[in-house]
């Protein structure tokens, strides 16, 4: 007889079997959206992550280069990642929560392109509660918006 503790968990009631090609969700933590102090909605912690863990991906319509930068002069707030020197992901209509993440000149987590994929990693233990930010790097604002992050050295614009 099988030892209480070596049986499989019961499914949960309403658990989808795992289709057969059908990738795993790619959100590794609960994150919440919600009003930021910094800019419109941001994503936030739902739970504790510590560092170096893959926080989630966002993911999207997979446009060319091109066809990005001409949506992203129609949009108020960009979703769009250039994953390649081709290919951009517009996250737009998605509904990955980590779309909200807001630019921090002191980010706690860190934004990562692995093969076409927008990923996201804890650069530090995150708390419940906290923001999740990134540097953005480069922006199609070309530094022209204000940055309000509010961090200690913050450069300015973004
Ligand atoms: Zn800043």
């Amino acid at each position: 007889m099988a030892r209480l503790d070596t049986l499989p968990a019961p499914p949960a009631a309403n658990a989808e079997p795992r289709r057969k090609g059908v990738p795993a969700d790619p959100q590794k933590f609960a994150v919440d959206v919600r009003a930021s102090r910094i800019d419109g909605r941001g994503a936030f912690a739902a739970e504790a992550m510590p560092a170096r863990r893959k926080i989630g991906e966002i993911r999207g319509e997979s446009v060319s280069v091109r066809e990005a930068r001409r949506r992203a002069k129609t949009m108020e707030r960009i979703m769009i990642v250039e994953v390649s020197h081709t290919r951009a992901i517009d996250a737009s209509g998605s509904t990955d929560p980590l779309r909200f993440t807001n630019h921090s000149c002191q980010p706690n987590a860190v934004l990562r392109i692995r093969q076409g994929r927008v990923e996201f990693y804890a650069m530090r233990d995150i708390a419940v509660g906290e923001e999740i930010t990134v540097n953005y790097g480069e922006t199609h604002h070309e530094g022209k918006l204000r940055c309000r992050c509010g961090a200690p050295g913050c450069v300015g614009a973004i």
